[in-house]
């Protein structure tokens, strides 16, 4: 089966073909660990493990190495840290916010149907990695050492800006003013750089710190973008087959990435495809505290937010593959009614039906074509029609939704979940409005009104009307809604 694969790199769609298809390499930017993973967080990670799952499928679950990193270096760490654990030393309380935040990431993912990937590197156990490094560069002429830190220096990189496709100088052009004395050009990035200590710079506790290389004295902690270069060497070698993440990363994470392992190893690719997702808004709207509509994965799971109470994680899974992964997504409750609706189909044609034989194959070349989720989704809808009328498509259906993680066995109401159905006892409600109007004839103003109240709390309304024929009051209820 061919695959083809978009490349931001190149601008086109290509063949996708690996290095080693005994081993195919993919790595992908993953969470920074201090606070709950929100809904535009889990398109890559949606993304990337239907990519991964497409992989196994194609070289053998066996062939395919899925890198997908935590960091847990990083000054939100530190902030989140010092404010929500103030009376713990501050490496101490760094730990409790990153490992309690990296299990409800792994909570929150796996009810999305996410498979774990073979590797989940940790920026901190990487350390040593990001130190050589450094030294590599400055010893290649790629960067220097200035005020304790060591900078990359992208005028010795002539194709610096291929990924983003900005030359340096227009890239000069637009860059800040204000740029650090000790930088010798103004788009020169950190590497390393000095930690700063209890006391210095009206710092309360002294940040994470490791001895520094490249003949550093002071102790210092790494940059951003260096951390993955260090994973992905470290896991996948120093060329692999694809890296992804979301498009906001292509500048400056990705195009620093780039200068950082080419530079380092003299190679002339780091991966040979670059995938991006693109952006995730709610409502028509982008994602923002400020505008309340910042909606967490576990929110959505396990909280009211669009019109549910609860709102099951294959049903977040297939709005998510709703929409094609390069085009940006407006996320709305009618995309999670949509999804739900469907999924309660698909569990009403697959109860008591085993999963037989491989996935579907034109839903596999439908993702196989730079991973074409929703025509893939419209080629199960019609799988799903032959489904209702013979056995085999119901087996080939539940096939090809386990492939796709859409589907784990979930009974109709499991899938259900949240939704709001107001329960009343019919027969109660009868007899309290015949009370009513048995009270109003009586002239009993005080007891129908107190009545009509009772019911009014348990969600009823009434509607009073004249009968034409008779004159007598009529009373109709319903569902207040
Ligand atoms: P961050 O923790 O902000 O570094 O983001 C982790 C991953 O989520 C990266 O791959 C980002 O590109 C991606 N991401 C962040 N916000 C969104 C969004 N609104 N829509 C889609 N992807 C996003
Ligand atoms: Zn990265």
């Amino acid at each position: 089966m061919a695959l083809t694969l978009y490349n931001t790199l190149t601008r086109r769609k290509e063949p996708f073909d690996p290095i080693d298809a005994a081993n195919v390499r993919m790595y992908v930017c993953g969470p920074t660990v201090y606070d709950y993973a929100h809904i535009g967080n889990a398109r890559p990670v949606i993304v990337f493990d239907m990519v991964f799952r497409l992989l196994r499928h194609v070289y053998g679950a066996h062939h395919v190495t899925y890198v997908r990193n935590i960091t847990d270096v990083d000054d939100k760490i530190n902030a989140r840290a010092a404010k929500d654990f103030p009376d713990l030393p501050l490496n101490d309380a760094i730990r409790r916010v990153t490992s309690a935040t990296e299990k409800q990431f792994h909570d929150d993912i796996a009810a999305l149907g996410v498979l774990p990937p073979t590797v989940e590197p940790r920026a901190t156990e990487h350390i040593e990695g990001m130190k050589a490094l450094c030294e590599a560069l400055v010893q290649r002429g790629h960067a220097y050492v200035a005020s304790g830190h060591v900078l990359f220096d992208v005028s010795s990189m002539p194709d610096y800006g291929t990924l983003s496709n900005r030359s340096l100088e227009e890239m000069e052009a637009g860059a800040r003013v204000e740029v650090a004395p000790y930088k010798k050009g103004p788009m020169d990035f950190v590497l390393w750089k000095p930690s700063k200590q209890a006391g210095e710079a009206g710092n309360e506790k002294s940040e994470p710190a490791w001895p520094s290389p490249c003949g550093i004295s002071e102790p210092g902690r790494p940059g951003w973008h260096i951390e993955c270069s260090a994973m992905s060497e470290k896991h996948l070698g120093p060329e692999f087959d694809i890296h992804g993440g979301g498009i906001d990363l292509v500048f400056p994470h990705h195009e620093n990435e780039i200068a950082q392992s080419r530079c380092a190893h003299g190679t002339p690719v780091m991966a040979r495809v670059w995938m991006h997702n693109g952006f995730l808004q709610v409502e028509g709207e982008k994602m923002s505290k400020s505008l309340g509509n910042f909606i967490t994965i576990n929110e959505l799971l396990a909280t009211k937010t669009f019109g549910a109470s609860q709102w099951h994680g294959r049903v977040v899974r297939l709005a998510m593959l709703g929409t094609h992964y390069r085009q940006p997504i407006d996320w709305t409750a009618e995309r999670l009614l949509q999804a739900r609706a469907t999924l309660l189909d698909f569990a009403d044609l697959l109860s008591g039906v085993d999963a037989a034989g491989e996935p579907n194959a034109d839903v596999v070349a439908a993702l196989s074509d730079d991973l074409n989720t929703p025509s893939a989704l419209s080629i199960i809808h019609g799988l799903a029609k032959s489904a209702k009328r013979n056995p085999e498509g119901a087996a080939e259906l539940r096939a090809t939704l386990e492939f796709m993680g859409l589907y784990g066995g979930e009974t109709r109401d499991e899938l259900n979940v949240g939704v709001e159905v107001a329960t009343v006892d019919a027969a109660k409600v009868d007899t309290l409005v015949a009370a009513r109007l048995a009270a109003r004839r009586a002239k009993d103003f005080k007891e129908s009104d107190r009545l009509r109240d009772e019911l009014a709390a348990m969600g009823v309304a009434l509607k009073d009307a004249k009968d034409p024929q008779t004159g007598e009051i009529v009373t109709t209820w319903e569902i207040a809604r």
